[in-house]
């Protein structure tokens, strides 16, 4: 039952379930009475209840298990690190292997889809409290989708055309293909809520012009966009870039994009992986990976790392970038060893840093406090120093999971509530 891997830039390169195996893996599950796997989700997803109900047939049962608790079920399918959440606490673990919960979830979530079933509603009598969501990434959908099935009118403020955060500009369509991405965004919009593109909030739009709206209580979900090159010779040449703006253009092209015959990503984690893989896929002869540190210690899941080297990518520890060089546009990378005698110069064509991104200035959105950091100062649940601006996802945790913003976002929508209800007391 392994997962079979298309190498192709637009189509979902791993396989999933169909009814015959996903009822033979839950048929696996030992059915646990204290079901470890359940404690290991950030967003609360009980993998144990929706396991049982597809093994006893009631796929529909184990959609509204998923749905009901995470309205990205479909995306966290793909992209969550399961192997070091549920899977990784699951009792088989000692047996042979963990039970495949992602590929079950996204078994589920298809056949969802593929039923039409309608699992989320939102209640007849509406509040009268409107919400601002500023932002339209994981966390964004997840605050907005908890107040919405609550009864609150809420709408979602977004920079770019189309919704999704970097699970619609970022992560590589071989891993997250754009169909499910726009599926659970479906769910969002049937539960009512509105989205407003092409609108920078602090730009376009200011928080005073969102509160002279209406909207009582905002959220802010907007995620860290701001790019992050090393300050080194010839940063600035043609052929430099940042993963973010690869990945987007890649997406953007459908594919087409020209990356060259030789492309070197600077970067250990998922998101290295992601661009080499995207690089690979997109054509580029020579794809190679250059890491600070060693493999042990990059933070990319093993899984995608060995599917990059299935492709051909090479991956280099222990060197640090030093110097960009060329006429105009990259010709060469020079990198220092972490030795401090060795170094190295590699040709390219693309050069793209994939070291982590930056929050923008949130200052220009409100006279909100930020960490040394740029990131936005909140508690656990969301709560900023000014008492109706409420934060999480990457702006707050300064870059973490797709679940993680969602829990978080989940958790914000719950204190925009208290908030309301305290209001009203008063
Ligand atoms: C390439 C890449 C690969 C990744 N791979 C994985 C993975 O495999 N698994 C995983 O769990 N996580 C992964 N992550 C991390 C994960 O995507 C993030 O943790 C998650 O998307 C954070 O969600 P968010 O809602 O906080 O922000 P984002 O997804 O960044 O969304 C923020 C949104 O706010 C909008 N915005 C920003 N400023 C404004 C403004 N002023 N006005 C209006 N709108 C604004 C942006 O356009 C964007 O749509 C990856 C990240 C990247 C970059
Ligand atoms: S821990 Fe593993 S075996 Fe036990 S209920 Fe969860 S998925 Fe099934």
């Amino acid at each position: 039952m392994s997962k079979v891997r298309k190498d192709n830039y637009t189509s979902e390169a791993a396989s999933g379930f169909t009814p015959r195996t996903a009822m033979e893996e839950a048929a696996r599950c030992l059915l646990c009475h204290d079901a470890p796997c359940s404690q290991g989700c950030p967003a609360g997803t009980d993998p144990g209840k929706f396991i049982r109900s597809i093994r006893f047939r009631n796929v529909k049962g184990a959609a509204e298990t998923i749905r009901e608790n995470n309205i990205l079920g479909g995306t966290c399918a793909r992209v969550c690190p399961y192997d070091r959440l549920c899977e990784e606490a699951c009792s088989r673990c000692g047996i042979d292997k963990p039970i495949e919960i992602g590929r079950l979830q996204r078994f589920a979530i298809e056949q969802e889809e593929a039923f039409k079933m309608q699992i989320l509603n939102t209640p007849e009598n509406k509040k009268n409290e409107k919400v601002a969501c500023i932002g339209s990434g994981p966390a964004s959908l997840a605050c907005a989708a908890k107040l919405a099935t609550s009864g609150y009118l809420v709408t979602i403020f977004e920079s770019e055309e189309k919704a999704g955060g970097v699970l619609t500009y970022g992560i590589t369509p071989a891993r997250l293909p754009q169909n499910v991405v726009d599926q659970d965004i479906q769910k969002v919009k049937d539960l009512g809520v509105e989205f407003v593109f092409n609108t920078k909030v602090g730009e376009d739009l200011t928080i005073d012009d969102i509160k002279d709206k209406g909207f009582e209580a905002i959220f802010v979900g907007t995620g860290l966009w701001a790019a992050k090159i090393p300050d080194i010779p010839g940063k600035n040449l043609d052929g430099v870039t940042t993963a973010v703006d690869f990945l987007k253009n890649a997406r953007e092209s459908k594919g087409t994009l020209d990356v060259g015959s030789s492309v070197v990503v600077i970067g250990g984690g998922d998101v290295a992986m992601d661009c080499a893989v995207s690089a690979k896929l997109l054509g580029a002869e020579k794809v190679a990976i250059y890491y600070r540190r060693t493999l042990e210690e990059a933070p990319a899941n093993m899984e995608e790392i060995q599917y990059a080297i299935s492709l051909g990518v090479t991956i280099t520890t222990n060197f640090a970038p030093a110097e960009i060089t060329g006429d105009g546009k990259v010709e060469f990378i020079t990198f220092d060893g972490r030795d401090k005698k060795s170094s190295a110069k590699v040709a390219a064509d693309t050069v793209v840093f994939a070291i982590g991104q930056a929050p923008e200035d949130m200052k220009k959105l409100a006279p909100i406090e930020v960490t040394e950091k740029g990131t936005i100062e909140a508690d656990e649940d969301g709560k900023t120093n000014i008492d109706y601006i409420f934060a999480a996802g990457d702006i707050v945790n300064g870059g973490n999971t797709v679940v993680e913003a969602v829990a978080q976002g989940k958790k914000a929508a719950e204190e925009i509530m208290n908030y309301f209800e305290k209001k009203g007391v008063k």
